[in-house]
């Protein structure tokens, strides 16, 4: 497998005006479409299940085989819902994407919608990003203004609208059932699954939620063909993906890479660590997978690999600390994130994350009392599998992983603060 690749998806970012459908049109915008159009429904949903494409919002679930997933058509409404609430910390993979080449996503949209006959569509972004929302209206009327969007789509008698709505800035909106409950006009708290979405999501109604990514990896895969794909990446994770690089790099930034690339040859593409210095600790999928360290620079980042090793390649977001970092600091931050966002539905997730954040910030201060290593250990055992959905279960993994690979750095928070530990002035990020 070749580590290098053709930009796809990120392919003309660095035009000044990539965003405008004429810079899409120009680098094959729409063409997929114009295909598609052309091509039985069922054979676009087969072309999915071959390319072998895994959803790309963390869990990885096969896209192709979620589609099928829908029941037969009943004369009642079916619905597309894309989850643009891209929120897991370190994860920038999504939003750059609807910034630098939004029309990906609508042209992705609008052929899957076609391939599991629906006429609405949503876009759920996250509230915060005011400007994306911006960008995004002005690609779907733009899309409208064209004749991608509309009645009689190019033609083909099929037809298709596309709703844009931004959340009120919760993480917990990005779990699927949450956000449909939110769109819904309801306080925004996961669902007990099942029914999964695909037979009872908005409006009760059938429903498919995918990723921004792969979604918009949709029009490439149609264009060029399931197999282009599937040679890509690994036998069973296929194709390309963006790794989102934050942290102690020279070059932070959104890469694009076939599935199995590893984080050193990462590291080199984003001109290695910053300082010179070693490489600490990292997440392979953003902060709710455990932590992996420098003995893991070449696991291949595809779903297996990195699930063997006792991670999870989530949302490929791989934020790097090298070792200024106290890593009972950076977990405590996460901590907080994770109390600050728990919906409060369930017990575990609710108190445990309470719980957990007040022993990490004892430590954090040297000020942590005997047997609390043991408890943050308890806690997370209570909270992992037992816990609504996995925001809680996501709580637990940097702790634990912590404490598997830095037991030290946790003891030494019985007597001694992180700061006196790893002076700030050495430390490159906080
Ligand atoms: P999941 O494995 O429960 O589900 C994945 C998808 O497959 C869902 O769409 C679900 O409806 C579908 N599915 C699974 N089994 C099904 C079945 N039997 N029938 C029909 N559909 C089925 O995972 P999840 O809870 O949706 O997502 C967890 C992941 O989210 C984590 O791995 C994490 O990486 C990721 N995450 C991402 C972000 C972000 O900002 N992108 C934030 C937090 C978490």
């Amino acid at each position: 497998m070749s580590t290098q690749l053709t930009p796809i998806l990120t392919k003309f970012w660095d035009h000044p005006q990539s965003w405008t459908l004429a810079t899409y049109e120009d680098n094959e915008g729409y063409q997929a479409l114009r295909q598609a159009l052309d091509t039985p429904a069922a054979d676009l949903v087969q072309a999915a299940k071959d390319s072998g494409l895994r959803g790309r919002g963390g869990a990885g679930f096969p896209t192709g085989m979620k589609w099928g997933f829908l029941p037969p058509p009943d004369g009642g409404p079916r619905y597309l819902v894309v989850n643009a609430d891209e929120s897991e910390p370190g994860t920038c993979k999504d939003i750059p994407l609807l910034m630098a080449a939004p029309h990906f996503l609508v042209e992705g949209m609008v052929i899957t919608s076609y391939a599991i006959g629906c006429n609405h569509a949503f876009i759920y972004l996250r509230g915060e990003v005011v400007h994306v929302y911006r960008r995004l209206m002005r690609a779907v009327e733009e899309a409208y203004a064209a004749g991608y969007l509309g009645k009689n789509i190019m033609g083909s008698g099929f037809d298709l609208d596309i709703t844009v709505h931004a959340g009120a800035g919760a993480y917990i909106c990005g779990e699927e059932t949450a956000l449909l409950d939110s769109l819904e006009g309801r306080r925004g708290q996961p669902r007990l699954k099942p029914p999964f979405p695909a037979v009872a999501g908005l409006y009760a109604r059938p429903t498919v939620v995918n990723n921004v990514e792969s979604i918009a990896s949709i029009p490439p895969i149609v264009l060029h063909g399931a197999e282009w794909f599937s040679d890509m990446g690994t036998e069973k994770s296929t194709g390309f993906g963006i790794f989102s690089l934050s942290g102690h790099v020279n070059r932070p930034g959104q890469y694009e890479a076939p599935l199995g690339i590893t984080l050193r040859e990462l590291i080199d593409m984003a001109g290695g660590m910053r300082n010179g210095n070693r490489l600490k600790f990292w997440t392979p999928g953003g902060s709710s997978t455990p932590l992996f360290t420098d003995a893991h620079l070449d696991v291949p980042l595809d779903f297996e690999s990195v699930a063997k090793e006792g991670s999870m390649l989530g949302t490929r977001a791989l934020q790097i600390f090298d070792e200024t970092t106290s890593v009972v600091h950076a977990v405590s931050r996460w901590t907080d994130f994770y109390a600050h966002e728990s919906c409060g539905k369930c017990t575990p997730c609710r108190e445990g994350t309470y719980w957990l954040k007040q022993i990490m910030k004892r430590l954090e201060d040297g000020k942590g009392l005997p047997g609390d290593i043991e408890k943050l250990d308890d806690i997370c055992d209570n909270i992992l599998g037992r816990a609504f959905c996995a925001l809680g279960d996501g709580a637990t993994s940097p702790i634990t992983s912590a404490i598997q690979y830095f037991r030290e750095e946790f003891e030494a928070g019985m007597h001694t603060p992180w700061f006196e530990l790893f002076p700030p002035e050495r430390s490159t990020l906080f």
